[in-house]
């Protein structure tokens, strides 16, 4: 009850206020059950290391998909979503290039998804009701049996364990290998499935966080039942059942308490989720060009953009360059639709056009990082790096985890040929590479030989120094 209180007092209300005056408090089934006391300043800091330490395993180990403007569109649902808790805000979301509906979140915030999860959802409030469900997990923290393990190392192993999980594909491990069998009782025994009541619990209070954020509950209930006959696939990860085990009864609950809830509309037509979700199809091989054409015949303008890219990706830029005219009939303004386009126009090497076709929108929306990314690229190709790199470093000052970011700092250091320092940065970029692609031990490798080359420059050794250590702190963390 406590929660609720101050989640309103932090003017998190709005969107109840909004709403015909639904009194969660009142209702024992919209009650978030206390879960003692608060998390410490060390904790937090404990939480984010964690999640940073879990963000550099995964892409180690699972086939990530690095892709800026997916990502944030799918971010900012997960933030508002989050902004409904009292957790702090993410270290960053991850796109797994697999076909299986499966989503996970881990303390300190990283969430991951499966491209299957967006490929077999049919609106951004089914994504919503996945998300809230496992953000749930997190606020409840259900990763911990005890207070005791949340204090100690109890909670990085169970991150690792976790993660140890997710590499089913290398099943030689006795948790993949269960994985691989499909044994719920194995995973069990490592305490990686959440318990009957913890998923009731994750259902409830997932769906109220939801509602708050302004999506429409009855979602989940769709999605619990499109997962619910959606066939298992050959998979890097587990089955999502495995983890959150779903029975009839969990289902029914969760369309009762929607019913309950007062009316939220889901527009019928999400032209940007259609988009996301060919596009999504594309990256991850889950859409053939058969299926893309019979829609563009239909002028699906979401089918048009998903084409364009299936053509980038085969190298046909001339094919994707006319069906982006066609595209631009109904609309050249999207943001996809100039990325797109300046994908093209890189892949022909009309560079100076590339920088044209992005530069006004990405001028426009300063915040917008995929554009301001696909920006970069194109007046790095130009060779007009101090503008490229004014940038990135502003993306990378806010979020210094960005992997997509600092492979363009590496990309801009290395063909910027007449620059001072030039090996030295050339080595710095790539040992941020490397470390946020989860290989700590070459990434302080090469930093300690930017070390000896930088060793006359006592300002930039000194900073190479600290990054070093910084590194090697944080690598002591076993998981
Ligand atoms: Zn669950």
């Amino acid at each position: 009850m406590k929660k609720i209180l101050l989640a309103c007092g932090l003017g998190l209300c709005s969107t109840l206020a909004q709403t015909q005056s639904v009194d969660f408090s009142s209702s024992p089934q919209f009650s978030v059950p206390e879960i003692g006391s608060g998390v410490g300043l060390l904790d937090q800091q404990k939480e984010r290391a964690i999640g940073e330490k879990v963000y550099r395993e995964v892409h180690r180990q699972l086939p990530v998909t690095e892709n800026p403007w997916m990502e944030d569109r799918l971010l900012s649902v997960f933030t508002h979503i989050l902004s409904q808790t009292q957790l702090n805000q993410p270290v960053g979301l991850l796109l797994i290039n697999d076909p299986q509906i499966n989503a996970f979140a881990v303390p300190g915030g990283l969430f991951a998804l499966n491209a299957g999860l967006i490929n077999s959802a049919r609106n951004m409030d089914e994504v919503a009701g996945v998300m809230a469900h496992e953000i749930a997990h997190v606020s409840q923290r259900h990763y911990s049996r005890s207070q005791e393990a949340f204090k100690g190392q109890g909670l990085l192993s169970l991150a690792g364990i976790l993660v140890g999980a997710l590499v089913a594909s290398q099943a030689d491990g006795d948790v993949g290998a269960a994985v691989m069998m499909g044994s719920q009782a194995a995973l069990m025994d490592k305490q990686l499935t959440y318990s009957r009541n913890q998923e009731r619990e994750a259902d409830r209070i997932g769906m109220q966080y939801m509602y708050r954020a302004g999506y429409n509950p009855q979602s989940m209930a769709d999605f619990f039942e499109v997962m619910h006959r959606s066939t298992s696939r050959v998979s890097f990860l587990p089955d999502f059942w495995l983890t959150h085990p779903l029975t009839t009864e969990r289902m029914s609950e969760a369309r009762l308490r929607a019913n309950q809830l007062p009316q939220v509309k889901t527009s019928l037509v999400d032209q940007d989720f259609e988009i996301l979700r060919w596009y999504s199809r594309v990256l991850s091989g889950q859409a053939t060009e058969l299926q893309l054409n019979a829609m563009v015949a239909q002028k699906n303008y979401a089918a048009e953009l998903a084409l364009v890219s299936l053509h980038i990706k085969q190298g046909d830029f001339s094919a994707a360059q006319k069906l982006l005219n066609e595209a631009a009939k109904q609309n050249a303004s999207h943001a996809l639709f100039t990325i797109l386009q300046t994908d093209v126009l890189l892949g022909q090497n009309k560079t100076a056009d590339a920088v044209n076709a992005v530069k006004s929108s990405a001028i426009i929306m300063p915040e917008n990082r995929a554009l301001n990314y696909k920006y970069a690229e194109a007046l790095i190709r130009n060779k007009e790096y101090a503008q490229a790199q004014l940038i990135l470093q502003r993306f990378l000052q806010a979020n210094p985890r960005d992997l997509s970011g600092w492979r363009l700092m590496l990309q801009m250091a290395d063909a910027d040929k007449d620059a001072s320092f030039r090996s030295v940065n050339v080595l710095r970029y790539r040992a941020e590479v490397e470390y946020w692609g989860g290989d700590e031990e070459r990434a302080i490798k090469s930093l300690l030989q930017a070390q000896r080359i930088a060793k006359d420059s006592k300002s930039l050794s000194a900073k190479i120094k600290q990054r070093v250590d910084e590194m090697q702190n944080e690598r002591k963390l076993k998981i």
